[in-house]
């Protein structure tokens, strides 16, 4: 995935950040500065990377939106999230796991630990998404369609179509998945078709 918080080098540590509930910067680990000194002018600092916003650094549209819903979801469920991912280079493959933990008051805490490392030898780079492929998102709920009338929530979602491995990804749209079709449109007058 193009997404500058997952381009950590070396992944051996984990990199560790907290968002408070405007989705700022409140903590940033060690890992993290390096990567951030290594990616940016030297003076960053942790100081100037706290208090400056999670989508500074998340430039596309696609991604940002699949981290507001992940993000959404945490602080509305306080459950735990896991996803993998990868942080590939063009010789090594890098199975990354991010785990983001929900606080009191909005915080939340990102985690992303490395799984496996591997040389990549014959296999190939994570895919870019076909021009024409779509990602369907229900408009009321946020559930992903992940193929032909199979719907998940965002995180099994995410999983399921290994989205986060992707370099690209498809370019976003809204449905609406068979329970809010039941749930929303039921009550409508017969005739009403949407
Ligand atoms: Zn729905």
């Amino acid at each position: 995935m193009v997404d500058v918080l997952n381009r950590m080098d070396p992944p051996s540590e984990p990199c560790l950040y907290r968002l408070d509930a405007h989705d700022a910067f409140v903590f940033v680990n060690t890992q993290w500065l390096m990567f951030a000194r290594a990616n940016q002018p030297p003076e960053t600092a942790q100081q100037s990377l706290v208090g400056s916003s999670l989508w500074d650094f998340i430039r596309d549209r696609e991604t940002s939106h699949i981290y507001r819903l992940l993000l959404q979801r945490i602080r509305a469920t306080r459950g735990r999230i896991t996803i993998p991912f990868h942080a590939d280079t063009a010789n090594q493959v890098r199975e990354m796991e991010m785990e983001l933990i929900p606080f009191a008051e909005g915080l939340v805490q990102l985690r992303s630990t490395l799984v496996s490392l591997r040389d990549r030898g014959d296999e190939p780079e994570g895919r870019h998404a076909d021009p024409s492929e779509l990602l369907i998102l229900c408009s009321w709920c946020s559930n992903i369609c992940t193929g032909e009338g199979k719907w998940a929530d965002i995180e099994v979602g995410i999983r399921e179509l290994d989205l986060f491995s992707m370099r690209t990804l498809p370019q976003l749209t809204h449905g609406i998945c068979p329970s809010c079709r039941d749930i929303y449109l039921k009550g409508l007058p017969e005739g009403n078709d949407i």
